[in-house]
């Protein structure tokens, strides 16, 4: 670097407005990273910070890869960009195919977008414009669920089921209805992996069924509902929910923006839990995070219904600029050329068993509820104190970055999910910042 990092009180923070942040708040006492290699940032004090989420469940392979750096940089200095409609450049074709064979058997027909909001709204457009144009256009009801997160779009926001996303913003899409989500703490707490209690809830969709006959589109999920706080799906539970949406002509799509690209060990959640869906959307460690990039896979049945009329008129009336932007794909390659050559979903199911063990160490530890793990996705929940929920989560948050990890907090919730290159020293040192920031904070 030819300049110093600039200094957090340096800098004039006024102008920029900071997403799902409590800008006064932060503002008042900035949090800034300037560096990252590896499984680590750098502070502004210039102190080493470990990384225990990769970024926002997105950097999968770990900071500072030079190879995507190299070949981003050939991308744009060969063909910076390619108008995405009616025009198309060679790298989009090749990621595509890519993908394509890495994705559970059948889901092999691939829409990109630029991140994992644009995602779920692409696909949720999708598997409404396939029942119309399968005769079934009385299919325009979605159904999410309780405690989900699926981006910031209003599609996401009225699948999504966080009170506090949608409450400011009016009413969501019409005709959206919700499973209840799977959080059961009195039957399940401290389950290491899928909580045995539970395949039931799939049921729920049944009583939709009933409620809203033949008028639902899809039902999208998260297979591991990840934002609200690392929910794994009951034992049985996504095996039923397929059965019933198979049963009564419904969508399924598993939303892995945060569960694809190895964080469980293998490509997709959907092959960890031998439950295919009918679209998957996906974006953060399709580029390992650094380019956005997201892409919808589409089952070839889904994709091929909307193959039909005259050939000179477009298909799917949907898209952005930026869909399979030059760059992204050649981050995207890069990324996926990384993943192969050092075997990093196979690694994060080796070391999986570890971190499982590591996080649940702290099962005994003060004010801690539950503690909820699978593949390199956990959580450690925290009773709420008596002035008000969220404020341990965040004091707990601020002790643990104070001392050299970041882990993100979500209420009182700390949820890891580290690159896959984490290694056990690397683990220890995580679990032992969070064990005395937990300690530490009364
Ligand atoms: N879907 C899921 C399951 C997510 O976890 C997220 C983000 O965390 C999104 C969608 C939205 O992705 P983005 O922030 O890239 O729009």
């Amino acid at each position: 670097m030819d300049h110093a990092p600039q200094l957090a009180n340096e800098l004039d923070l006024s102008a920029c407005w900071i997403p799902f942040t409590a800008n006064r708040q932060f503002k008042a006492a900035p949090r800034l990273f300037t560096a990252a290699e590896g499984v680590w940032f750098t502070g502004t004090d210039g102190k080493r910070v470990l990384d225990a989420s990769a970024g926002m469940w997105c950097v999968n392979a770990g900071h500072g890869r030079p190879e995507i750096a190299k070949a981003v940089e050939q991308q744009l200095t060969t063909l910076d960009y390619a108008p995405a409609f009616q025009m198309a450049h060679p790298a989009e074709f090749e990621l595509a195919t890519r993908l394509a064979a890495m994705a559970p058997a059948g889901l092999d027909r691939i829409f990109f977008t630029n991140s994992g909001s644009e995602s779920v709204d692409t696909a949720l457009k999708i598997a409404l414009a396939y029942q119309r144009a399968r005769g079934e256009s009385q299919r325009t009801r979605l159904i999410g669920r309780e405690r989900a997160y699926h981006g910031a779009g209003f599609g996401g926001m009225s699948v999504g089921g966080i009170v506090a996303n949608r409450r400011t913003f009016g009413p969501m899409l019409p005709g959206v209805d919700h499973l209840p989500h799977t959080f059961d703490l009195a039957r399940n707490a401290f389950s290491k992996g899928q909580p045995e209690h539970g395949a039931e809830l799939a049921d729920g969709l049944e009583r939709l069924i009933a409620l809203h006959g033949d008028t639902i589109a899809a039902v999208i999920v998260e297979p591991v509902a990840g934002s609200t706080g690392v929910l794994p799906p009951p034992k049985g539970y996504l095996e039923r929910l397929r059965k019933i949406c198979d049963t009564h002509g419904i969508l399924l799509i598993f939303d892995e923006v945060i569960t694809g690209y190895g964080r469980l060990g293998t490509p997709f959640a959907a092959q960890y839990f031998g439950v295919t869906p009918d679209l998957m959307t996906t974006a953060k460690g399709l580029t390992n995070a650094a380019i956005p990039m997201g892409a919808v896979f589409v089952e070839r049945k889904v994709h091929d219904a909307l193959m039909q009329g005259p050939e000179h008129v477009i298909e799917l009336f949907h898209g952005y600029t930026y869909s399979g932007h030059p760059a992204a794909c050649a981050a995207a390659m890069a990324t996926l050329d990384i993943y192969k050559r050092e075997g990093l979903f196979e690694r994060a199911a080796k070391i999986a068993p570890v971190f499982q063990e590591a996080v649940h160490s702290l099962k005994d530890v003060a004010n801690v509820i539950d503690i909820r793990n699978l593949g390199l996705m956990a959580a450690i929940e925290m009773k709420p104190r008596e002035d008000g929920p969220a404020k341990r989560g965040y004091d707990v948050f601020i002790d643990c970055l104070a001392n050299g990890l970041y882990a993100r907090q979500t209420g009182d919730i700390i949820a890891m999910s580290p690159p896959l290159t984490i290694t056990e020293d690397e683990i220890g040192y995580a679990i032992d910042k969070l064990g005395a920031a937990l300690k530490a904070v009364a």
